[in-house]
C-alpha cells in the first residue's frame, strides 16, 4: 500500500500541470483500489458548485459538463461534512443524486473524501464500485492521504492563476487575490506594469578572445556608463530622499567599484573571456554566494548584484533600457523589483509596487516606505507575467494584491484611497490641535521613525514626539557599523528636528527578522534567539558606542530618552542601565553638556508582562512593543502570510496582557506608552486610551486619523466599550463590536480606512 501511495504521490507531484496531475491520479487510484470508477470534482468558489474535473470509469464526455450544487448529492455531502463518506449502497442514500450524463447508475458503492487546504474545501475525490462493496478503513485512510496531497497541488494552481486555464471552471478575468507581506503601507489602485530584466544574463554564451585589451576597454566603457547612470539617479533624488536613503546608491557604486566586482570582471577578461561572459561568470558566482547565505539581509544583496549585472550587460549589448510609457497610477509588478528600477519611474506616475521576491528588509522596501509608495513583497504565487495591464489593488496594510477586483471591492478600495487622500486634507486643521477627547482627556500622540524621511512626514502631521526611533534602520542600510561620529550625526538630526519634544531612541534591536549585512546571525529559531538587548549586552563595545553617540547627540538638548528592546528579565535591565550610566559618566568627563536621559524598557515578551512592576521599578518609563508581544503571546509569526489571520491584536489574551502592563506600571508611578501597530489603528487606539495608556506611538501615516477619532470620542464611551468587550471571548467579536461602535458615533469610514 505504501509503495503504491508513494508512486501516486510522486506522479501527482511530477505532473507538469494540474489537469495532468488529476488525470494521472484518477487512473492510478482506480488501479490501486481495483475498482470501477475514480473521479475528481473540483469546487468552483465563484459559482459554489462542484464540477467533474477528471474521471476513470464514468463517461468522459461528462467532464466539465456535470456539476453539483454545494449541498447536492453525495459529493455535496462529503464537502459539507468535511470528512470521508463511505456507503455500501449509494442509490439507497437519501442524498443520492442520479446524474444521467455520467452513466453512473451501474455503480452501487461509494467512497468520497474531501480535498481540504487550510480549512477550505477545494473538491472531492470519489471511488465507486459496481455492485456491493464495503470499502474498508485502510482504503478510507489511503484516499484521505491522496486528497491531502492533491490539496497542495490544487491550491497552488488556484493561487497562481493556473485554474483560470480550465475554461469551464473560471472565467479569464475573474477576481483573484494574492497574499504577500506588507513592504510599505497604503492603498493603490491602477494598471499593472510588468517589469522584466533588460537583458538575459543566463543566455550569454561562453566565448574566448585572443585580443584582451579591446574587451577590457569595452567593459570599462559599459561600467562607466552604468556608474554615471546611478550617479544621475542619485542626483535626481537629491531633494526627495534624505542622506541615509541616498546611501543605498553608494552601496551600488561600491559593488561596481574596481576593487570589487568591477575589478574581478576585468581579471576574468584577462583570463581570455569576452566581456559578456566574464560578467556573467562573476555575477553568477556573487549571486550564488549571497543566495546561499542564511542571513535574510545578505540574501537580498543577491538582487542588487543581479540588477547591476543586467545593467552592464544591457550596455555591453548596446541594449538601452526601454523607455516605457508609464500609465497614470502605474503599479510595478515583477519577479524582483529592484531599487534602481523603482527610482527610474517618475514619482507622479508610480502608485504601488508588488514584488514576488523580496522581504520587509529589502532595500527596495526601505526606499518604498521612505517614498510612501504602497508595496507588497513576497507575493510568491503572483503570476506576474500574465498580468500586464490588469487592474490591481495593492493593500499595503495587509500585504494583499487583488487582480481584476470585482466592482464591489474596487468601490471599497477606491473609497478607501479617496478617503485616505481626503482625510489627510481634512485633517490639516487638526495638525496643531492636541489629542484631547471632548470630555477633556489628553493622550500624547507620538510617531515611530527610522529614516529621516519619516521625521519630515511626522513633523508635517504635527507629531508631539517620537515614541520609537528604530536605530537599527540606519544600521541596516550601511555595509559596516556606523562609527561613533556617524551615529552622533544621525541621532542629532532626529533630536534637533523634534526638540523640545521627546525622542525615544531604542538601542539596536537586531536579530529575528532584522539582520545587518555585516553581522550575520545564523540560527534555527531566530525569533527566540539572539536578538535585541541580548546582543547589546553580549557586545558592550557596540552598545557603549551607541549609547555614547546618543548622549553626545543630545548634548545641549533635553529631549533624549533611551529605550531597551526585548527585555526578558530584571538583570538585563540592570546591566543595560549600568552601561548607560558608565557611558554617561564617560561622556560627561569628556566635557559634554548632558543630563542623564530617562531610560525605558520595552515589554514585548510574555514573561515580562508578569514582571512589569519589578521592571518598572528599575526604569523611568515603560513602552509596549505590541507587535512582538502579540507574536509571542499567540505563537504566530508576524511575517508569515500563512498564519496572518491568526495574528490578532484584538485577541482577548492580548488585550488582557495590555491591561495588566499599564495597571502594574502605573502602580509604580511610571508612564506607559505603546509603539506597536495597534496604537495606529483608531479602534484599538481608543481601547488603549481607555486602558490608561499615557501615549500612543504610531507611523506618521496614522497620526491624524487617530487624533481625529480621539477628539470625537469621550473617554467615558471608550471606557464603556472596553468594559463591554471584556465579556467577549474571541477577537472576531471584539473587532466587530468596535466596528459597530465606530459606526454608531459616525466614524465608520475612519475604521475602514487604512485597513
Ligand atoms: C513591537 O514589537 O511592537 C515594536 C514596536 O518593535 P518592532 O516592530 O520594531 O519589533
Ligand atoms: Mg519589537
Amino acid at each position: 500500500m505504501l509503495t503504491t501511495l508513494r508512486r501516486i504521490v510522486q506522479a501527482v507531484n511530477n505532473a507538469p500541470n494540474l489537469m495532468q496531475a488529476v488525470e494521472v491520479m484518477v487512473s492510478l487510484v482506480k488501479e490501486a483500489f481495483a475498482t470501477d470508477v475514480c473521479s475528481v470534482y473540483l469546487f468552483d468558489h465563484t459559482e459554489s458548485r462542484y464540477f467533474l474535473m477528471a474521471t476513470e470509469g464514468l463517461n468522459k464526455e461528462a467532464v466539465g459538463q456535470v456539476s453539483l450544487g454545494v449541498s447536492e448529492g453525495l459529493v455535496g455531502l462529503v464537502g459539507l461534512r468535511e470528512e470521508p463518506v463511505n456507503i455500501e449502497i449509494a442509490s439507497a442514500h437519501p442524498k443520492y443524486r442520479y446524474l444521467a450524463e455520467t452513466g453512473e447508475e451501474k455503480f452501487g458503492s461509494f467512497l468520497g473524501a474531501p480535498i481540504i487546504h487550510h480549512g477550505r474545501v477545494l473538491g472531492v475525490v470519489v471511488v465507486q464500485q459496481g455492485g456491493k462493496r464495503c470499502f474498508d478503513q485502510s482504503e478510507e485512510a489511503f484516499l484521505v492521504t491522496i486528497c491531502a496531497q492533491l490539496a497542495g497541488v490544487i491550491a497552488h494552481a488556484e493561487s497562481t492563476g493556473a485554474l483560470a486555464g480550465i475554461p469551464y471552471l473560471y472565467g479569464k478575468d475573474r477576481p483573484v487575490e494574492f497574499r504577500g507581506v506588507s513592504g510599505a503601507t497604503g492603498v493603490a489602485i491602477g494598471p499593472a506594469v510588468v517589469i522584466y530584466p533588460l537583458a538575459d544574463l543566463d543566455a550569454v554564451p561562453d566565448r574566448k578572445v585572443d585580443d584582451i585589451e579591446p574587451e577590457v576597454e569595452v567593459f570599462e566603457h559599459a561600467l562607466a556608463a552604468v556608474q554615471a547612470a546611478i550617479n544621475k539617479l542619485r542626483d535626481s533624488y537629491e531633494h526627495t530622499l534624505q542622506r541615509e536613503e541616498k546611501d543605498l546608491f553608494d552601496v551600488y557604486l561600491r559593488i561596481l567599484d574596481k576593487n570589487s566586482i568591477g575589478g574581478e570582471i576585468i581579471d576574468k577578461i584577462k583570463e581570455g573571456y569576452w566581456a559578456q561572459s566574464a560578467l556573467r561568470i562573476v555575477v553568477e558566482q556573487y549571486v550564488k554566494n549571497f543566495e546561499a547565505m542564511d542571513d535574510p539581509y545578505l540574501r537580498e544583496r543577491a538582487a542588487d548584484v543581479r540588477d547591476l549585472g543586467l545593467r552592464i550587460l544591457a550596455q555591453l549589448q548596446q541594449n538601452k533600457p526601454p523607455q516605457l510609457e508609464y500609465p497614470e497610477r502605474s503599479i510595478l509588478i515583477g519577479e524582483e523589483i529592484t531599487t534602481s528600477v523603482l527610482m527610474e519611474i517618475p514619482k507622479h506616475k508610480l502608485a504601488g509596487i508588488v514584488s514576488v521576491k523580496g522581504s520587509i528588509n529589502s532595500h527596495m522596501a526601505i526606499v518604498a516606505r521612505a517614498l510612501g509608495v504602497p508595496t507588497v513583497v513576497g507575493a510568491v504565487d503572483l503570476p506576474f507575467s500574465q498580468l500586464e495591464n490588469c487592474t490591481l489593488i495593492v493593500d499595503g496594510y495587509q500585504g494583499l494584491v487583488s487582480v481584476n477586483p470585482n466592482p464591489e471591492s474596487l468601490k471599497h478600495y477606491e473609497a478607501l484611497r479617496a478617503e485616505e487622500e481626503q482625510l489627510v486634507e481634512d485633517m490639516e486643521g487638526y495638525r496643531d490641535l492636541p489629542a484631547e477627547t471632548p470630555d477633556g482627556h489628553k493622550v500624547a500622540l507620538w510617531v515611530n521613525t527610522g529614516l529621516m524621511a519619516d521625521v519630515l512626514r511626522s513633523l508635517d502631521r504635527g507629531a508631539e514626539g517620537v515614541g520609537l526611533y528604530r536605530t537599527e534602520i540606519p544600521f541596516m542600510i550601511r555595509d559596516r557599523f556606523p562609527s561613533e561620529q556617524e551615529q552622533i550625526d544621525i541621532y542629532q538630526e532626529q533630536l534637533q528636528a523634534f526638540a523640545p519634544h521627546p525622542v525615544t531612541m531604542r538601542t539596536l534591536d537586531i536579530g529575528g527578522d532584522k539582520a545587518l549585512p555585516y553581522f550575520p546571525i545564523a540560527e534555527e529559531n531566530p525569533f527566540l534567539g539572539w536578538r535585541g538587548i541580548r546582543i547589546s549586552l553580549d557586545h558592550p563595545e557596540i552598545f557603549l558606542v551607541q549609547v555614547r553617540s546618543m548622549l553626545k547627540a543630545g548634548a545641549g538638548l533635553t529631549n533624549l530618552r533611551i529605550l531597551l528592546p526585548m527585555i526578558t528579565n530584571v538583570l538585563e535591565v540592570e546591566e543595560a542601565c549600568y552601561f548607560i550610566h558608565r557611558a554617561y559618566l564617560e561622556v560627561k568627563e569628556e566635557g559634554f553638556d548632558i543630563e542623564m536621559p530617562p531610560v525605558g524598557a520595552m515589554i514585548e515578551i510574555p514573561g515580562a508582562v508578569y514582571q512589569v512592576r519589578e521592571i518598572a521599578q528599575r526604569v523611568d518609563f515603560i513602552s509596549v512593543g505590541s507587535n512582538d508581544l502579540t507574536q509571542y503571546l499567540l505563537a504566530v509569526d508576524r511575517n508569515n502570510p500563512r498564519v496572518a489571520d491568526l495574528y490578532q491584536s484584538c485577541h482577548p489574551a492580548v488585550l488582557q496582557a495590555l491591561q495588566i502592563i499599564v495597571d502594574e506600571a502605573h502602580k509604580e508611578g511610571k508612564p506607559v506608552s505603546i509603539c506597536g501597530e495597534m496604537a495606529g489603528d483608531a479602534r484599538t487606539a481608543v481601547l488603549l486610551m481607555a486602558m490608561g495608556y499615557d501615549s500612543l506611538s504610531m507611523s506618521a501615516a496614522n497620526l491624524l486619523r487617530v487624533k481625529w477619532a480621539l477628539r470625537q470620542i469621550n473617554m467615558e464611551s471608550a471606557k464603556t466599550w472596553l468594559n463591554d468587550i471584556k465579556q467577549f471571548d474571541n477577537a472576531e467579536v471584539i473587532s466587530s463590536y468596535m466596528d459597530m461602535a465606530f459606526e454608531r458615533v459616525g466614524l465608520g469610514g475612519l475604521t475602514r480606512a487604512g485597513k
